[in-house]
């Protein structure tokens, strides 16, 4: 039976909807770092954040920080956090359900006058997504204080490097290393978000465990054929580099279901030239996209991925360029963290508790540098995310909330940390 929905679920419910409604698109929800909706949406954050009894801060990044600090002379931070920026034409769940709900744990603590033996920060995050400047964790790398200065001169496609939208909107370049967390102060990091993935909804459980965060490796390739008349140019001495890429991609999705059980691997773009109907294809970028929990067993499909591009290429007379772009090793959720969160889900009166890894990234890969990490995925219907019909029920709101005042009152006096 349904459980009537409490007020703080509501408010949670009613506050996606207003965050929801700030966008620089008037036909959906688009928040990329840095513009005006961007901007506008922090005023209701600080709010929000003020009216749970926070001190609120907003960083020359832009992310807002709110802390609930302890009397315990001793203490450190514990910082539930997500973001607050989005994809284009996004939902409204992916990043500000998290802030939400953890505005809500400190609005609790505050209402109740409580000290905590830790001080609570909760951040909303600038930008995790990216979008605008194609970097990732921009707004967590600065509280974990490896903010990469050589990423200011980067463009977005209006041509505005990303030192000038920071200027723009506020912040001071120079003062950005002064924003983050000092190492020796992070008690821990917990992040709440969608699952945007389909197994919550088939294990029928509103929440579980993350275990960790998968390994990543991006690459570009590149084909050189030759370009050519598609009517003269005769069958057998083609060098057709889309030919190349299509087999490539079949191959990749061959070995991504050959090893299903820990591995993905997706050919998302690309891009042909001449692109022409009538044109055998000399030239063909596309990425490739490849994850798995386990890093040795990741790099060894990765090496083997790029001996079946370069077999394909020699075979086809069509040159192959392999360039890893980008790797970033696999993340474990602290174990310390886990058992705390695991018995916070048990007292909740959550069924069952299940523990996945992540396939998607989140800032929590940043932090993990820095602070042991945590994370609870939320069921979100039909596992869509990135997309205007993403969605997760006010039940499993409520049921995610609970979990979450649970995990803090079983922190307070974990034997796995000493306070
Ligand atoms: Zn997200």
């Amino acid at each position: 039976m349904e459980k009537q929905i409490n007020k703080r679920t509501q408010r949670i419910v009613d506050r996606l909807e207003t965050l929801g409604s700030i966008s620089d698109d008037d036909k959906c929800v688009s928040r990329f770092f840095g513009t005006k909706a961007h901007i506008e949406s922090r005023k209701v954050l600080i709010e929000w954040m003020k009216d749970a009894g926070m001190t609120v801060s907003c960083d020359n990044m832009g992310n807002i920080r709110g802390i609930l600090a302890s009397t315990n002379p001793e203490a450190k931070h514990f910082v539930v956090a997500s973001h607050y920026d989005s994809v284009f034409d996004a939902g409204k769940y992916d990043g500000p359900l998290g802030i939400l709900l953890g505005i809500e744990m400190a609005k609790k603590v505050s209402d109740s006058n409580q000290s905590l033996p830790f001080h609570l920060d909760v951040v909303a995050f600038a930008d995790e997504e990216g979008g605008r400047f194609n970097t990732a964790y921009l707004g967590s790398c600065v509280l974990a204080g490896n903010f990469d200065h050589s990423w200011l001169s980067r463009k977005d496609d209006q041509g505005s490097t990303l030192e000038e939208v920071i200027n723009n909107a506020g912040g001071n370049i120079d003062n950005i290393s002064q924003d983050m967390i000092p190492k020796d102060d992070w008690l821990g990091y917990f992040e709440i978000h969608i699952e945007q993935g389909p197994v919550l909804e088939k294990e029928d459980l509103p929440v579980c465990l993350v275990s960790g965060i998968a390994g990543q490796t991006r690459v570009d390739v590149k084909w050189t054929g030759m370009a050519g008349h598609a009517g003269t140019c005769p069958m057998d001495i083609r060098q057709d580099a889309l030919c190349a890429a299509a087999e490539f991609t079949l191959a990749m999705e061959a070995l991504g279901k050959k090893h299903k059980e820990n591995l993905v691997a997706t050919v998302g773009k690309l891009n042909v030239g001449p692109n022409t109907s009538n044109v055998v294809s000399g030239f063909v970028y596309n990425t490739l996209d490849i994850r798995s929990m386990d890093d040795a067993f990741l790099s060894q499909r990765v090496e083997e991925a790029e001996s079946i591009a370069k077999s394909i290429g020699e075979k086809r007379a069509v040159q192959c360029d392999w360039q890893v772009m980008q790797s970033n090793a696999s993340v474990n959720c602290d174990s310390r963290l886990r058992a705390v969160l695991g018995r916070g889900i048990n007292n909740s009166g959550v069924e069952r508790l299940l523990e996945i890894p992540s396939g998607a990234g989140h800032d929590g890969v940043m932090i993990s540098r820095v602070a042991p990490i945590s994370m609870l995925f939320v069921r979100c219907k039909g596992g869509i995310s990135h997309n205007p019909l993403e969605y997760s029920s006010p039940q499993d709101i409520m049921a995610s909330l609970e979990v979450c005042d649970q995990f803090l009152t079983e922190l307070k006096t974990a034997s796995e940390f000493n306070f």
